[in-house]
């Protein structure tokens, strides 16, 4: 991909997360060439800063309060199954705007786009040439009316007894929920079309830990040498017509009780997923030892091609809808 300018270079990745105003697929961000889809990655461990100002945000919280959640959220990740990710808290910063040289996690930022109806947060990435991720800002909307839900301010919880917002009718959010999202882009996921994934791009009032999807994703992209459950993967083909169908969102759902992840805390038991590629051939890593049902639909809602970025990274117009689903 041309590198051009440090602003075009944030501009090449960025994803907002919409609150709910109305299953699948983990997917890595990176680049699809011929058959191959190389993920992008951190090639080295970041280290993260904060600018944990929370005045003139709508926050129902301390600087403290931000901080530690912030910290539990990159903790949550830290601890996925079968993963080694590392990502070090580096102490506070005072920028007000998307950052080239640090990792900026910020409440009050100006310098991007919010007034999206429902726009949470926002998370910029930049990539080398290589497509390794070098730089990463998430950036939470700070202000209460723009990109406010149906012209309701969305004002952002730190737990159950900092709950009073400093904007009264306020859209309440939890603060965890959306941080845990924001940093599994900040790791290189891109969103998922199951349901209840921590990457699903529409957000649930509170959802503070990970699916089998989201770790089947993380470890993926980074992992653990010695992993503690062993998994395994299903490929496939999906056609129409005896050509392959590109974007097809591809899921494996356990058909039995079992809990493979069971030795972890609180990592909820869901499908893990995977788009088709060009020739319509799938691949789902990560699946722990289980029975599995493998389901192709298409990505018609409630995600769909504009929520992800699959086709834009195989330089492709839009993934493929016109068929229903199958199964086997
Ligand atoms: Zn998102």
């Amino acid at each position: 991909m041309a590198i051009g300018s440090p602003l075009a270079l944030l501009a090449l990745w960025a994803t907002a997360f919409i609150l709910v105003v109305p299953a699948h697929s983990y997917l890595p961000m990176g680049t699809g060439s011929g058959a191959t889809f190389t993920d992008s990655t951190w090639a080295q461990p970041p280290a993260w800063v904060i600018n944990p100002t929370v005045s003139g945000a709508n926050i129902a919280g301390t600087p403290a309060d931000v901080t530690n959640i912030m910290q539990s959220s990159f903790a949550t990740w830290m601890g996925a199954p079968d993963t080694h990710v590392v990502a070090t808290f580096a102490g506070t910063s005072t920028a007000t705007g998307p950052q080239i040289n640090e990792n900026l996690v910020c409440f009050t930022c100006g310098g991007v786009d919010f007034s999206q109806d429902g726009t949470l947060a926002i998370t910029l990435i930049n990539f080398d040439g290589s497509g390794n991720i070098t730089n990463a800002n998430i950036l939470f909307n700070p202000n209460a009316s723009t990109g406010a839900v149906s012209g309701q301010p969305i004002c952002f919880t730190t737990g159950d007894t900092n709950s009073t917002c400093p904007t009264s009718g306020s859209v309440q959010e939890d603060l965890r929920t959306v941080a845990t999202h924001e940093i599994g882009h900040f790791f290189g996921l891109d969103h998922s079309a199951i349901v209840d994934a921590i990457m699903f791009p529409f957000a649930p009032p509170f959802l503070q830990t990970l699916s089998y999807d989201d770790v089947a994703a993380i470890s993926l992209l980074y992992p653990d040498p010695n992993p503690a459950v062993p998994t395994g993967s299903i490929s496939g083909k999906v056609t129409l017509n005896n050509t392959g169908v590109f974007g097809a969102h591809v899921f494996a759902d356990s058909t039995t009780a079992s809990s493979p992840f069971s030795g972890f805390a609180l990592i909820r038991k869901t499908p893990i997923s995977a788009l088709t590629f060009p020739d319509g051939s799938y691949l789902i890593t990560g699946l722990p030892p289980d029975t599995y049902v493998v389901t192709a639909e298409p990505l018609d809602g409630p995600v769909n091609d504009p929520n992800v970025s699959w086709a834009l990274e195989w330089g492709q117009p839009a993934v493929q809808t016109n068929f229903t689903t199958r199964w086997h």
